[in-house]
């Protein structure tokens, strides 16, 4: 089955074919469109399974020129198009098919994702119109893997209309944390159903969740993808009286507190210089004490956050790392393991300095282990995708 998945954030798209038979694919294609800078041009770079590249530009794009051009470059039709969509409430517990009732279900989740879900389904349906209605179309949707949590896992501690009115705990990033579980499950040999897991997604985003049996019992991430750890640009949880005071002192609107919620704040805020780790270590290795601070308050942010969720689990077996920071910054790594180190954390250092994927990274015998784990997340929706189809 040739899988198209498309996996759109607010302002790129991954666009990856599986020819999918079994479960060790790869994809045979893949596009990437980047219109961050969107006033000059969107960058589109197209790459085949044999290695071919192709780059170029696209002059005042919108979505529906950007997906013409990937759609023209497609080596083959797709059966299937497999989408990520980022909010789906409680409603979407595995891969759905996007009927017009889903999708307009879907839209009612936009204003919990106003970045994310409108510009998602707008894309299922440039691509109903380039593909045509007998190609079927699939959401994957970010909120799933965590429509497993308890109501103590998801209920706020308000007055309960904040429940009737959808305010609780939804969680993030699942497909992600999904796909990792299972894959540090499966290579520490052990049974998924006797896992206890914590995997530490750590991109410009960052959330934590707690992975039982391979299923979600908590997470960090809550209503919105603002809470819990420390971000690039974002947060996480703070004092929400520091929001009450902002508003009465200093006169800030909604959209004051969630522009500097979002994107002054994090790793950014608290250094004035960048909320890309790869900058932030730069400045520390050149004596910046802002970023020695940031840093620090980062990684205490994830160690106090692994803690937290260990009760849920009643212990912790591994703790994965994954994500452009927990796959690529051994400094990271090293510093959230020290902190975790009452726990029995210790880390094989050597192994963490030599770009490990995919396996162990914690000194032989201890517990709980540690690994990273590359996260797949267009593989994951690939998979996801034809395990719904193959069920209808
Ligand atoms: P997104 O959440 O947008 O998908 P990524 O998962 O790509 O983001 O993660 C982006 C973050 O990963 C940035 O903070 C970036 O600096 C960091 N990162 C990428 N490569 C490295 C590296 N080699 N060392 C440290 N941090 C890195």
């Amino acid at each position: 089955m040739k899988i198209l998945v498309l996996n759109a954030g607010s302002s790129s798209l991954k666009c990856h074919l599986f020819d999918w038979v079994g479960e060790s694919q790869k994809p045979v294609w893949q596009a990437h469109a980047d219109w961050s800078r969107k006033q000059v041009a969107a960058r589109l770079t197209i790459s085949t399974a044999e290695g071919k590249l192709q780059e170029s530009e696209i002059p005042n794009p919108d979505v529906s020129t950007i997906l013409r051009q990937l759609t023209a470059a497609l080596p083959m039709v797709p059966d299937v198009a497999a989408h990520r969509i980022v909010h789906g409430g409680s409603l979407f517990h595995k891969a759905v098919l996007l009927t017009p009732e889903v999708q307009q279900q879907a839209m009612g989740f936009s204003p919990f994702a106003p970045s994310h879900n409108p510009m998602q389904l707008e894309i299922v349906d440039e691509m109903e119109r380039m593909l045509g209605p007998k190609v079927p179309q699939y959401g994957v949707f970010d909120t799933a893997f965590h429509t497993t949590l308890a109501p103590e896992a998801y209920v706020y501690a308000g007055p309960s209309h904040w429940l009737e009115r959808g305010i609780r705990r939804y969680g993030f990033h699942g497909i992600s944390h999904q796909y990792v579980s299972h894959h540090a499950a499966k290579l520490l040999g052990g049974e998924l159903a006797a896992s206890r897991i914590v995997t530490a997604h750590l991109g410009n985003g960052c959330s934590l969740a707690a992975v039982v049996g391979g299923v979600s019992v908590a997470t960090t991430m809550g209503f919105t993808p603002l809470d819990g750890l420390v971000m690039g640009t974002r947060s996480g949880s703070v004092d929400p009286g520091i929001l009450i005071h902002l508003v009465r002192q200093y006169g800030y609107s909604a959209d004051m507190l969630e522009a500097e919620l979002n994107q002054e704040s994090g790793l950014k805020g608290i250094t004035g210089i960048s909320g890309d780790m790869r900058e932030l270590l730069a400045a520390m290795q050149g004596g910046s004490e802002p970023a020695r601070l940031a840093f620090d308050i980062y990684t205490s942010s994830i160690a106090r956050f692994v803690a937290g969720l260990i009760p849920a689990m009643g212990g912790l077996d591994a703790l994965v790392f994954t994500a452009g920071i927990g796959e690529n910054s051994p400094e990271v790594r090293a510093a959230v393991a020290d902190k975790l180190a009452f726990l029995g954390v210790a880390m094989d250092e050597p192994v963490n300095q030599n770009k490990p994927m995919d396996q162990v990274i914690s000194q032989a015998g201890t517990k709980p282990q540690v690994l990273v784990v590359r996260s797949e997340e267009d593989w994951e929706i690939a998979r996801q995708c034809f395990a719904a189809q193959s069920e209808s």
